[in-house]
């Protein structure tokens, strides 16, 4: 089949690579699950993944655990055992996707992302995308958006964060032996690697924009440690800090009030390397080409407008799942647990059938929707 270019597209002259019931975009775990459980109720489907399965994953520090215990985190109703019955780790569960994948035999496209989806008069879809250069198209009734909520770091735009040195994903703590390392960040992550690092043999001094840590976004076994090392000097705290430029050899932090704006007083920390853990940022560009409205809500922004009972979005036929709901978070309340249910309200909207095995096995299910179901 001939490759589709653009001035084909603009024309209408179109050869439709394929055609499917359901093209959903994303190859995380909901965008997985969603596949099995379409498939499972007889309705084809095609996942379009930009990059690997599980690319969120891919991106996590080497032995970086799950805050969610494995029950929370499994698919598809495909058990997740390990050894220590604790949170698995980000390279566990790239094998465990891997393994859902093969399981169901999944037809998951790797590596080609989707650039547009255009809405045709019959109500049907063209889907757009990239591989090796070469653009197809491709039809579907419905397009179901799984793309996730955490495309790219949030920058802080203060001179000096494109400096070699200066990261905002955190490799593991190797790299910072024997060296002073300064974390930006007061959540979990921030905790997780200045922790990790101090462990690791790094001096580690952690700025964070507030007085002290909220309780609720710090996990309890890492909050009393991290207070501990803190309260020793053992990690060097600077409470009520924000950086405002960073240099080859030190760090301006400047001190805040608000947590935003610098009230004037300055402080040069010394650092060899500066992780800045500030959180991330979504990707709503290709929804809002697709038509999607995006609104703020009092914990995230640019989330999609949708029906919560069956995830449609403003678009007839254009679904949103998983994290993607949430748009940029500010406070997490989208994860792979919660997300199990927008998995259940789309296989309901499209199929008319509850499915029967989403999140983990039957016996432990935490789906919200799928007790509500059980219970009636
Ligand atoms: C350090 C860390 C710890 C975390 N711990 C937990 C935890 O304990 N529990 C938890 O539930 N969550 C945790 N998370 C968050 C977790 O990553 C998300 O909850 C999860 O990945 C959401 O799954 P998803 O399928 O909705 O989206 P994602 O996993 O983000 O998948 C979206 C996919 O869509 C693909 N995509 C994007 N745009 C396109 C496009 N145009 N075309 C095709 N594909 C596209 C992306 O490449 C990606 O693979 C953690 C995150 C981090 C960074």
């Amino acid at each position: 089949m001939r490759p589709i270019n653009d001035v084909d597209v603009m024309n209408k002259e179109i050869n439709i690579q394929e055609k499917t019931a359901v093209i959903i975009i994303g190859g995380g775990p909901i965008g997985l699950e969603l596949s099995v459980a379409l498939t499972r109720q007889g309705m084809a489907n095609v996942v379009f993944e930009a990059a690997q399965v599980g690319d969120a994953f891919m991106r996590w520090p080497p032995y970086t655990h799950f805050f969610s215990t494995p029950e929370h985190v499994a698919i598809a109703g495909v058990p997740l055992h390990n050894l220590s019955q604790q949170g698995i780790t980000g390279e566990e569960y790239l094998a465990y996707l891997r393994t859902v994948v093969e399981l169901f035999d999944i037809d998951v496209r790797v590596y080609e992302p989707v650039t547009a989806v255009e809405k045709q008069p019959d109500g049907s879809f063209w889907v757009r995308t990239e591989k090796k250069g070469q653009t197809a198209v491709y039809q579907a009734q419905y397009v179901i958006f799984a793309n996730g909520g955490m495309a790219a770091p949030r920058w802080l735009g203060i001179p000096g964060e494109e400096l070699p040195h200066v990261t905002h994903y955190f490799p593991g703590p190797h790299p910072y032996f024997r060296t002073k390392l300064l974390i930006v960040g007061g959540k979990n992550s921030a905790a997780e690697a200045a922790l990790r690092c101090w462990r690791g043999g790094a001096q580690v001094s952690l700025s964070y924009r507030r007085p002290w840590f909220d309780p609720d976004r710090i996990k309890p076994h890492m909050r009393d440690d991290l207070k501990d090392r803190i309260e020793r000097e053992e990690i060097l705290y600077y409470p009520a800090t924000i950086p405002v430029e960073i240099t080859p050899t030190h760090v301006v932090l400047a001190s805040t009030e608000d947590g935003v704006s610098p009230n004037g007083h300055t402080t040069k920390v010394e650092a060899d390397f500066v992780l800045l853990a500030t959180g991330f940022v979504a990707d709503m560009s290709l929804l809002a080409r697709t038509g999607v409205q995006l609104e703020n809500r009092e914990y995230c922004s640019d989330a999609p407008v949708h029906n919560p009972e069956t995830m449609e979005t403003n678009v007839a036929g254009v679904f949103v799942a998983g994290t993607a709901v949430g748009g940029t978070q500010h406070r997490t309340r989208h994860f792979i647990s919660t997300s199990h249910d927008d998995v259940i309200r789309i296989v309901r909207a499209l199929t008319g059938q509850t499915p029967p095995q989403i999140g983990t096995i039957a016996a432990r299910n935490n789906a919200v929707t799928w007790r509500e179901v059980m219970a009636n």
